[in-house]
């Protein structure tokens, strides 16, 4: 891919806070949704005539609706300790990337239209009328914030600039200002099934070619199925899964996992995708209505268990909501948790033998990972707290000789976002996507230069996109990206276990 025009941030050996640059960042801005896609969501196709009040208003319901938004709006002190953990602040400069200055937009209009205060001594409070400039204010720097919930963690009163950020999304799209790539992947979920749009016979023929692929590099029948009834898993997985590199060898991983484990498995055509946009703009209606598509495909097919595949956001949704928004599952056998993530599977199957790995056969990396956000500071896995953390590693140290750890406070939960999350994966939003690496690409500088590593891992369809298009920019290959089944199925040895 072409790189796009603008510069890329200079790599420095100890990250430093940047100089502030006033505005750096107030002419990036992703696509405004068409009215189609607005309506294939509900939402007005465009900028509501009354729009003002209806925005005051369904800030209103959502503050009447999540306590947790009033909490976060009524207790900042202005500490300054937010201020410099952002990613799209560190690579930018811009202050209105600051966490605090980012809640402050919404925090104006709620101070203005929701307390005795704002009403009255505005200029006291620093209160501010919902305006047209305030609400461009709100596209602008709520669409530069990846809901990865850094911030939060170094607030002393756990103030989540995510849930400010989802909040203001959803009141922009029920004002008829809704952004483009996510709502339109929404409605491609709710028509096709997936976010790429891929129909039914090219998923099945996709996944044909991939078991000849298999059966040519290692003579064994590893199967893809799709839609067989009496699997015992469903798995649920990002559709960049089915094709994209490196996403895809992830999935060779799995399928060799679960030939070598001999666990019947299947995707559905009706479900194939683990990736619930909904998260991102804030809807919970939306999020559930794409999360019911998994429940009745697991009834449909009656599966006994639900695994889903390395993706970070899809993994915060179904760990954290996937009861509330689509249970109870108690159709499902009780013997394993709903949902499963695919490391846990194979955490599980390598600590009793199951499994014959060959570290040797990854031994031309150097591998280092990187957290993802959503999986480090919104989920967790297995049944030990930092299970997110230890058994993706776990998996990867069966897997190979030589994995290196970045700097601490860039990994497990003070990780950064890889610049691509909270539905800013999208080409319009390159240059921020860039400058939002930064803090990552700096901590992986300087593995590579200091210890060799070759190859970076990661468990999100996301991150995994991300860096395979910024590594560039900073002088890196951008196949340097691997997934961490792809890892698996490098070192394993199929056929050597029952
Ligand atoms: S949630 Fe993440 S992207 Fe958003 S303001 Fe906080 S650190 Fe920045
Ligand atoms: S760390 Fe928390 S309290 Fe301090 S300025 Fe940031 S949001 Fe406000």
């Amino acid at each position: 891919m072409a790189k796009a025009k603008f510069e890329s941030p200079e790599l420095k050996e100890y990250p430093e806070p940047p100089a502030l640059a006033e505005g750096a960042t107030g002419h990036i801005r992703p696509f405004v949704a068409s009215p189609e896609h607005q309506a294939a969501l509900g939402f007005p196709g465009e900028l509501v005539e009354d729009w003002q009040d209806k925005a005051v208003a369904k800030l209103g319901e959502l503050l009447g609706k999540y306590r947790s938004l009033q909490v976060y709006l009524d207790s900042c002190v202005k500490c300054g300790a937010c201020t410099d953990k952002c990613h799209y602040f560190l690579g930018t400069g811009d202050p209105r990337n600051m966490p605090v200055a980012r809640q402050d937009l919404m925090r104006q209009v709620y101070r203005r239209h929701f307390t005795l205060a704002g009403r009255f001594l505005p200029w006291l409070v620093d209160a501010k009328p919902m305006t047209r400039e305030v609400l461009d204010d709100w596209y602008t720097y709520f669409h530069q914030c990846s809901q990865c919930r850094r911030c939060s963690l170094f607030c002393p009163y756990g103030i989540d600039t995510a849930e400010i950020s989802m909040a203001a999304r959803e009141v922009m799209d029920h004002v008829g200002l809704g952004q483009k790539y996510c709502n339109e992947i929404i409605g491609k979920v709710h028509k096709i099934g997936n976010n790429l749009g891929l129909p039914e016979p090219a998923l099945v023929d996709t996944l044909e070619g991939l078991e000849e692929e298999v059966k040519e590099d290692t003579g064994a029948d590893v199967r893809f199925p799709v839609d067989v009834e009496g699997a015992d898993v469903l798995l649920v997985t990002p559709s960049a899964d089915f094709f994209a590199e490196p996403h895809v060898d992830g999935l060779i991983g799995y399928a060799k996992v679960f030939h070598q484990a001999g666990i019947s498995w299947t995707v559905s055509s009706e479900a194939s995708e683990a990736a619930n946009f909904a998260l991102f703009i804030g809807s919970y209606e939306q999020m559930r209505e794409i999360a019911l598509r998994i429940r009745k495909a697991a009834l449909k097919l009656g599966v006994k268990r639900i695994v889903f595949g390395e993706c970070g956001h899809a993994w915060r949704v179904a760990y954290s909501f996937l009861n509330t928004l689509a249970g109870p599952w108690g159709f499902l056998d009780p013997a394993y948790p709903v949902p499963q993530h695919i490391c846990e599977v194979t955490h599980e199957l390598i600590a009793r033998g199951a499994l014959d790995l060959d570290p040797s056969a990854n031994d031309d990396k150097v591998v280092t990972l990187h957290d993802s956000c959503n999986i480090a500071r919104a989920s967790r896995m297995g049944e030990t707290p930092g299970g997110q953390f230890e058994i993706p590693r776990a998996v990867i140290k069966a897997s190979l000789n030589r994995f290196v750890e970045m700097d601490p406070e860039t990994t497990r939960e003070r990780t950064f976002c890889c610049g691509g999350g909270g539905g800013l994966l999208s080409d319009d939003l390159m240059e921020l996507r860039v400058k939002g690496a930064l803090p990552r690409m700096e901590a992986l500088n300087a593995v590579v230069k200091e210890q060799g590593v070759t190859h970076m891992a990661a468990i999100c369809a996301i991150c995994k996109s991300q860096f395979t298009a910024v590594l560039p920019y900073y002088g890196f290959d951008n196949d340097m990206v691997v997934s961490v089944h792809q890892l698996v199925s490098n070192a394993i040895r199929l056929g050597t276990k029952e």
